[in-house]
C-alpha cells in the first residue's frame, strides 16, 4: 500500500494511516486512534479520526472535479471499471489478506469477498447498456425524452463487516453515473477504503473524483451537514442509519441507508435435514455472524429435532482460527457472549457453547464459537436484538402461520428463508415474511446483480436499493425535454 511512510511506527505492521484526497495522501493532524487485527488483538495501524475541515478539503476536491468527470461519455468513464475490474483480480490475494488481517474472518471468507468487488466492477460497465433514457411521440409531432444526469458530490459511509465489498456496492456504480464521491470507511477497518483509492488511481480515475475521509462520529455528521454533498448513503447499525437519515435528510440530502438486521430462517419438518443443517450452519457461522444477512434465528416448526441434532453436529465442525474468523473487537466478544450467558439465564437451553473460544498462539485475538441456543421464546432479548456473532436462537412453533408470526414481529425485514421440499409452503412462506430478500432453501440469499440488494423495515430507510439496476435511480436524476420541431404537424397541444 503506498502509505505516508513518516508515520510508521515500527511495532505496526502498516503505517499511520491518511486521508486520499484530490489524488494522494494528505498529512493528517489531530487525533489518532488503533487499528486491531482480531486474528491476534495485535495493532497494525493507526487511523484520523477527520474534522469537518477534512470533510470540507474533501468535498472542495470532488466539486472541482465533477463538471469534467461528469462531461465525459459514460462509455468512457465505464473504462476505468474495465480496468479497476481487472485490477481487482490482479491483487487478489494481496486484498483478501489485507481483508482478513483488518477485519478478522478468513481468508476464503476474504477471497468470496473480492469476488464480489469484482462482479460490482463489472456491473458498472454495463451502466452504459442500462443507463439510458427514453423517447416517444408524446403528441402529433412532440417528442418526449428523459435522460439520466449525475447528482454531483456523493458520499458513501460503510460499517466494518466487509472493508472492500461494501464500498463496493456503490463506488463503482455512482462514479460511473458520472458522481464524484467520498468514501467514509469503518474506523475499525480503515485500510481497504485507501487500497480501493489507490487501484482506482491506478486504473486512470482523475484526480478529486474519489476521496476517503477517515473518521468516526463527527466526519459523518459533517457528511450528513455539509451543503455540497448532495447524497448520502450509509449502511451500518440501525442505530446509527437512522441518525444518519433524519440528519441528511433534513439537510435536504438524497438519503438511503441501510440498516441491521434479525434474520429469520423458518424450518418445516419435510425440510431435507442435510442440506438444512449445512446451510443454516453456513448462514449463522460465515463471517463469525457478522453479515447482516446471516441466519440469527431459526423457527422450528412442529418436531424438527432431528434436524436440530444434524445441525449441532455440523456447527461442531466449525472451529474458531480454522474455518471460523474472529469478531471484529474485545468489545463484540463481550457483547456476543453476553448476549448468550442471558439467554441461558432466562431459561433457554445452551446446545451448543461457543463461550470459552480459544486459538492456540492466538490468544489475544477476539474469537467466538458457534453458538446454537435452543427454546427462546419470542419475548427474550436474543430473540429480538441483532447480535452479529455466529450464535444461533432457535425458537418453537407448533403451526406454520404461528412460524410467521413471530417472523413478522421483527422490527428488521433483511432477510427470511424457509426450509421445506414444498413449492406450495415455499410460496406462501415467500409472499407473507416481512423481509426484503427472500430464501427458499438458501441461508443467505442475497441477489446477484442486477437485481439489486436491500431490506425492509428497519433493515432500510429510504427508496430503492443500493445494488444492481435499483441503484441507478438512486445515482443519477432524471431531466425531461419535450421538443417540436415540424410546424406542419399542426398540432394544437403543447403550445
Ligand atoms: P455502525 O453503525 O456502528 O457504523 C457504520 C458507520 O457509521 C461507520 O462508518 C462508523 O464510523 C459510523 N458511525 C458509528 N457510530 C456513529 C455515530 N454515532 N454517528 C455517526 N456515525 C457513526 O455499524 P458497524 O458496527 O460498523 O457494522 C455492523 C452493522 O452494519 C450491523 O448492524 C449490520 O447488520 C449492519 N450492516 C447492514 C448491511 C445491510 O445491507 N443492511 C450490510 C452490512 C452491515
Amino acid at each position: 500500500m503506498r502509505v505516508n511512510i513518516t508515520h510508521r511506527i515500527k511495532s505496526m505492521k502498516y503505517a499511520t494511516l491518511s486521508n486520499f484526497i484530490k489524488g494522494g495522501y494528505r498529512n493528517c493532524d489531530g487525533h489518532f486512534i488503533d487499528v486491531f487485527s482480531p486474528l491476534n488483538g495485535d495493532v497494525i495501524s493507526k487511523v484520523p479520526l477527520s474534522s469537518a475541515d477534512v470533510v470540507n478539503e474533501a468535498v472542495a476536491g470532488a466539486k472541482q472535479a465533477f463538471p469534467v468527470w461528469a462531461e465525459q461519455p459514460i462509455k468512457e468513464r465505464a473504462q476505468v471499471f474495465y480496468r479497476y475490474r481487472n485490477l481487482l483480480e490482479k491483487h487478489f490475494e494481496e486484498l483478501a489478506a489485507l481483508i482478513s488481517e483488518e477485519n478478522g474472518k478468513t481468508i476464503d471468507e476474504s477471497r468470496a469477498e473480492i469476488s464480489v468487488s469484482i462482479e460490482m466492477a463489472e456491473f458498472a460497465t454495463s451502466l452504459p447498456q442500462l443507463c439510458v433514457g427514453e423517447i416517444n411521440e408524446v403528441s402529433r409531432g412532440v417528442a418526449c425524452r428523459s435522460e439520466r444526469h449525475p447528482l454531483g458530490v456523493v458520499a458513501s459511509i460503510t460499517p466494518f463487516n466487509f472493508p472492500n465489498m461494501v464500498p463496493n456496492w456503490t463506488v463503482p456504480n455512482a462514479i460511473t453515473s458520472g458522481n464524484t464521491m467520498i468514501l467514509k470507511p469503518s474506523e475499525q477497518v480503515p485500510l481497504s477504503g485507501n487500497r480501493i483509492a489507490e487501484l482506482l488511481s491506478d486504473a486512470g480515475l482523475p484526480e478529486g473524483v474519489f476521496n476517503v475521509v477517515h473518521g468516526g462520529r463527527e466526519a459523518v455528521e459533517s457528511i450528513c451537514d455539509h451543503p455540497g454533498i448532495d447524497a448520502v448513503s450509509f449502511v451500518g447499525s440501525t442505530k446509527v442509519a437512522k441518525i444518519v437519515y433524519r440528519r441528511a435528510t433534513g439537510n435536504f440530502k438524497r438519503v438511503l441507508c441501510l440498516g441491521g438486521a434479525k434474520n429469520h430462517l423458518i424450518v418445516l419438518p419435510d425440510a431435507n435435514e442435510e442440506m438444512t443443517a449445512s446451510n443454516v450452519a453456513a448462514s449463522m457461522t460465515g463471517c463469525a455472524g457478522q453479515r447482516c444477512m446471516a441466519a440469527s434465528a431459526m423457527v422450528a416448526v412442529g418436531n424438527v429435532d432431528s434436524i436440530i441434532d444434524r445441525l449441532c453436529e455440523e456447527t461442531k465442525k466449525i472451529i474458531p482460527g480454522e474455518n471460523l474468523g474472529a469478531v471484529i473487537s474485545k468489545q463484540a466478544k463481550e457483547r456476543i457472549e453476553g448476549y448468550i450467558t442471558e439467554a441461558e439465564a432466562e431459561g433457554a437451553s445452551i446446545l451448543v457453547d461457543g463461550r470459552s473460544a480459544r486459538v492456540r498462539d492466538k490468544e489475544n485475538g477476539f474469537y467466538v464459537g458457534p453458538t446454537v441456543i435452543d427454546h427462546v421464546t419470542p419475548e427474550m432479548k436474543i430473540a429480538k436484538e441483532e447480535v452479529f456473532g455466529p450464535v444461533l436462537a432457535i425458537l418453537r412453533a407448533s403451526t406454520l402461520d404461528e412460524a410467521l408470526r413471530i417472523e413478522n414481529s421483527s422490527v428488521y425485514g433483511n432477510a427470511a428463508s424457509v426450509f421445506t421440499q414444498s413449492g406450495g409452503l415455499a410460496n406462501y412462506v415467500a409472499e407473507r415474511a416481512s423481509a426484503g430478500m427472500i430464501g427458499v432453501n438458501i441461508g443467505v440469499p442475497v441477489p446477484r446483480e442486477p437485481f439489486s440488494f436491500g431490506g425492509w423495515n428497519e433493515s432500510k430507510f429510504g427508496s430503492g436499493d443500493i445494488t444492481g439496476k435499483s441503484s441507478i435511480e438512486f445515482w443519477t436524476k432524471l431531466k425531461k425535454t419535450t421538443s417540436k420541431w415540424n410546424p406542419e404537424a399542426r398540432t394544437n397541444w403543447m403550445s
